[in-house]
């Protein structure tokens, strides 16, 4: 199947630097900027202010729902098709798969990092937080 390669193809520098580090590192990474201290996640280039000088900065991958849908099987995700919005701990909202079925998700539930892998690309993933997390 080769519907992920658009991943790895085409990726503007910074994008391609994030997908790297959460396939290598197992960890969401945000760009910090220098100048005003933003977090910028998902990261950018620029910075909102106007400053190119920014450091990746390692996030804990925890986050709450604050959105879901679900998708029949399609271009990007051949399964799990239950996908949504996170706003993550301390900033930022990215978009990624659920790992759950939709009865387990709510609005504002607490979830974590579970990345997904299909056929040797990383996706973003989050999982609802359990018992023993
Ligand atoms: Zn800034």
């Amino acid at each position: 199947m080769d519907l992920l390669r658009y991943v790895d193809r085409d990726m503007e520098p910074t994008s391609r630097e994030f997908y790297r580090r959460l396939g290598e590192e197992r960890a969401i990474f945000g760009l910090r900027c220098r100048h005003c201290g933003k977090l910028n996640l998902p990261p950018r280039r620029h910075c909102a202010c106007g400053s190119q000088s920014q450091q990746w900065e390692r996030r804990t991958g925890g986050g709450r729902v604050h959105a879901f849908t679900t998708q029949a099987g399609a271009f990007r995700f051949a399964e799990p098709q239950v996908i949504g919005l996170i706003d993550l701990d301390g900033g930022g909202r990215l978009f990624g798969v659920l790992n759950a079925a939709v009865g387990e998700l709510a609005i504002g539930i607490p979830v974590t990092l579970d990345l997904v892998e299909v056929e040797g690309t990383v996706l973003l993933g989050f999982r609802p937080l359990s018992e023993g997390d």
